[in-house]
């Protein structure tokens, strides 16, 4: 168990280019960033060696310590989980009543690894946990989700990142009145709520609030993504901001995002001094950023976006690549917690 009271506390920073440098091994993001993503094998999804989400960092790795899940969102339309484990696979059966399925010891024993190979390089990379599934799936064995708090506290070195779209699970789930202390949250854990609109907004946001106020996670963050539409922030918006369009997933076509509603949450990030970060524009783009053909999609605000494919749509937003990442800083108690943001 870490020591809440030397736990790493939260600074947070507008642009991270340089301020992300510490847990980042002293590579530029922007440079990182920029080489060509490729195809990954069933295993390496599974598994999650490396991966290309921008968010987890260029050293974040991915871990699935089950496959399955039921969709619950509008955002779930187009579950790449699902279409890749699922429809191509044939690996689980997606939807309710289905059997997850755990994942063998030997990909458990992964993440162990790369905290010692952390330990040694004095890094704390990031490690975005159930791509394939929801950590708070309400058909998930709860000894499957204790022996994953198990795994999370046994690696202090690297730092969870469990997002989930069912927030509304989380204080219930890791109440260890009701469930026993294997249920406590741990310590290097950061817990993030999807959120694709302003109505997912309005529900979960101080859900996800009470979560940060009860269970004190290294920080909370909220991934706007596929972003369905315009959302309005308030005080209650969590500490890290991250955006991104929608993207074709087997026979789902991805809907457009209007930039316009990137450019509020960007802007109102700043307002309201969160981190920000966009991960993708998806299969769509301004028609002002990008040219060439493509279907045209015109929004009833006038705006016009052009399909044109993820990789052309790229992920700048009024040509900037905001990179925001939380920043962590091992303090000790009294050195400030990093809430005062503004
Ligand atoms: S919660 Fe995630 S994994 Fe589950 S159905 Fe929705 S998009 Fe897929």
């Amino acid at each position: 168990m870490l020591d809440r009271a030397l736990a790493a506390a939260l600074i947070l920073a507008r642009l991270s280019a340089d301020i992300a440098l510490p847990f980042m091994g002293g590579m530029k993001p922007a440079r990182l960033f920029s080489q060509p993503f490729r195809a990954a094998s069933l295993r390496e999804f599974v598994m999650g060696e490396h991966t290309t989400i921008s968010w987890t960092g260029p050293n974040g790795k991915t871990f699935n310590p089950w496959m399955g899940c039921t969709k619950v969102s509008p955002a779930c339309d187009g579950c790449y989980a699902e279409a890749l484990m699922d429809t191509r696979y044939g690996k689980v059966s997606w939807g309710r009543g289905e059997d997850r399925k755990r994942t063998a010891p030997s990909n458990w024993r992964q993440p162990l690894r790369w905290n010692r190979q952390a330990a040694e390089a004095g890094a704390r990379p990031f490690v975005f946990c159930a791509s394939l599934a929801d950590v708070f799936d309400n058909e998930v064995d709860e000894v499957w989700r204790h022996d994953l708090f198990d795994l999370i506290e046994a690696t202090p070195h690297l730092v969870w990142l469990l997002l989930t779209k069912r927030i509304g699970n989380v204080l219930r789930m890791t109440d260890v009145m009701r469930h026993g202390s294997r249920a406590r949250l741990p310590a290097n854990a950061a817990v993030g709520a999807t959120m694709a609109n302003q109505e997912e907004y309005d529900r979960d946001r101080m859900k996800l609030w009470a979560v940060k106020q009860d269970r004190e996670p290294l920080f909370t963050f909220a991934s706007f993504e596929p972003l369905l539409g315009l959302v309005i922030l308030d005080r209650h918006a969590p500490d890290w901001i991250i955006t991104g369009g929608e993207t074709d997933q087997g026979h789902h076509r991805a809907r457009p995002s209007n930039p316009q509603w990137f450019r509020r949450l960007r802007d109102q990030s700043a307002e309201l001094c969160r981190v920000y970060h966009h991960k993708q524009n998806g299969e769509w783009a301004s028609v002002s950023e990008v040219e060439g053909p493509g279907e045209i999609f015109t929004f009833p605000d006038g705006r016009n976006v052009r399909r044109v494919g993820k990789r052309k749509a790229g992920r700048t937003l009024d040509g900037v690549t905001y990179d925001g990442f939380p920043t962590l800083a091992v303090s000790l108690k009294g050195e400030g917690d990093g809430r005062d943001l503004c």
